[in-house]
C-alpha cells in the first residue's frame, strides 16, 4: 500500500506532500494512500559512512549472518538507513537487498600490513601483494575497498605508514581499475600525506591532516570521514600504550587534541565531510546522532551542514538518491527543526525504510 507523507521537506525547506510507492518516491498524488507523517521535519534517511557490521563488540569478527542483521538493525532504529561498511572480516553480501535493513555500500576485508593491525580483521600482506589483494577485495565488497594506511610500528615506537608511496599509489590505481573507490584508515601525518597524494577517494579519521593537504583534498574532491567518536578514545589507547611506547602515546594525545581544529579547517576549505561513527569493535552501533552533535559542537559545523553530511549529501555520495521524484523511499522525521536545535536528531518520531514504517 502506498504511503503519504506531509511535512517540511529538507533541504528544500518547504511544506510538501510526497508519496511512497513500494521503494520509490513520487510527488504525484496517489489516491487511497495511508498518511504516516503529518507535520514535522522530513529528511532523507541518515547515513553512517564509517561503520563495521562485521566486527562484534570487543573487536572479534562476527560469526553469523544473524549478528550482522542485529547490528544493522541497531543503526536502522536510530534513523540510519544507509551504511558504508568500512571493512568487514565476515562476508555478508546476501544482506545487500534485505528488506528490513539499511542500504549497504561495503568494502571487503581491510587490506593491512603484516602483524600491524587489529587481530583477525584484515587480509595482511606485504608491499608486493597489495595491488592484487586490493583487486580481490574489490570483488568481495560492492563498491569500496579499505586500506590500512598506518598503525603503530613497534620497532619504531610510533605510528608509521603501512607501505611506501609507490605501493599506495598502485593500490589506489588497482581499486579504480576494478571499478571501486578506495577508503583509507590514517591517523598519522606521514601516511595521510602519502594517501591523499595517491588519489584515495576518502580519508577515514585523518587526524594527521595539514592545511596544505586539506587544500589538496578540497581541490581533488577527496572526502573526509572524521569519526570524532573514535578519536575521543585516543586517551585510553595512549594510557594502555604508555609503558612500552611513550612516544606513541604522546603522539596520539597530540593528534586527538588538535583534531577539532583539523575538521573545522577541512569543512571551511570545502572538503566533503560525512558522518561516520566507526561502530563495531570498541564503539557501539546507533550513535550517528552523537557524531552529528560532535561535528557541530566541537568542529563548529552549522547544523544544516551536519544534516547534509549525514543525510542528503552522504546519500548522493554513496549512490542512494534521496527524496526526489523517483528517489528511494527512506526518510526520518523530527518533531522540531533540527537546524534550530540539532539535539532533536537523537529522537526521530518516524522512520521509514524502503517504503516500510520502521517506527
Ligand atoms: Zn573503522
Amino acid at each position: 500500500m502506498a504511503l503519504h507523507v506531509r511535512g517540511v521537506l529538507l533541504p528544500d525547506d518547504e511544506v510538501r506532500d510526497l508519496w511512497l510507492v513500494g521503494d520509490r518516491v513520487t510527488f504525484e498524488p496517489v489516491p487511497g494512500a495511508e498518511t504516516v507523517v503529518h507535520g514535522g521535519y522530513v529528511l532523507p534517511g541518515l547515513t553512517d559512512a564509517h561503520c563495521h557490521i562485521g566486527i562484534a563488540r570487543g573487536g572479534a569478527p562476527i560469526t553469523s549472518i544473524d549478528e550482522a542483521r542485529e547490528l544493522a538493525r541497531v543503526d536502522r532504529d536510530a534513523g540510519v538507513l544507509a551504511i558504508r561498511d568500512a571493512g568487514s572480516p565476515y562476508p555478508y553480501p546476501e544482506l545487500d537487498d534485505a528488506d528490513d535493513l539499511p542500504r549497504l555500500a561495503r568494502a571487503g576485508r581491510h587490506v593491512a600490513p603484516p602483524k600491524r593491525y587489529l587481530r583477525d580483521i584484515g587480509v595482511e600482506v606485504g608491499a608486493a601483494e597489495v595491488a592484487e589483494t586490493v583487486a580481490a577485495q574489490a570483488w568481495a565488497g560492492n563498491g569500496w575497498v579499505k586500506l590500512v594506511g598506518d598503525w603503530i610500528d613497534r620497532g619504531v615506537g610510533d605510528l608509521a605508514p603501512a607501505w611506501d608511496a609507490d605501493t599506495m599509489t598502485a593500490a589506489v590505481e588497482a581499486a579504480h581499475a576494478a571499478g571501486v573507490r578506495a577508503a583509507v584508515h590514517t591517523f598519522s601525518e606521514s601516511a595521510v600525506e602519502i594517501m591523499v597524494r595517491a588519489g584515495v577517494d576518502s580519508v577515514e579519521h585523518g587526524t594527521g591532516l595539514s592545511l596544505d593537504l586539506i587544500d589538496l583534498m578540497a581541490r581533488q574532491g577527496t572526502a573526509l570521514v572524521p569519526t570524532m567518536i573514535n578519536i575521543r578514545t585516543f586517551g585510553g589507547i595512549a594510557d594502555q600504550a604508555r609503558g612500552k611506547f611513550p612516544g606513541y602515546a604522546d603522539h596520539m594525545l597530540a593528534l586527538r587534541d588538535r583534531f577539532p581544529t583539523v575538521v573545522r579547517a577541512a569543512h571551511e576549505a570545502g572538503v566533503p565531510i560525512f558522518v561516520g561513527t566507526d561502530a563495531g569493535g570498541g564503539i557501539d552501533h546507533g550513535l550517528a546522532a552523537e557524531e552529528m552533535l560532535l561535528l557541530h559542537e566541537e568542529a563548529g559545523m552549522a547544523p544544516v551542514d551536519v544534516l547534509a553530511a549525514a543525510s542528503w549529501r552522504a546519500r548522493e555520495w554513496l549512490g542512494f538518491p534521496g527524496l526526489v521524484e523517483g528517489g528511494l523511499a527512506d526518510l526520518v522525521v523530527y518533531p522540531e527543526d533540527p537546524r534550530a536545535d540539532l539535539r532533536v536528531v537523537r529522537t526521530p518520531t518516524r522512520i521509514v525504510l524502503r517504503g516500510h514504517v520502521v517506527r
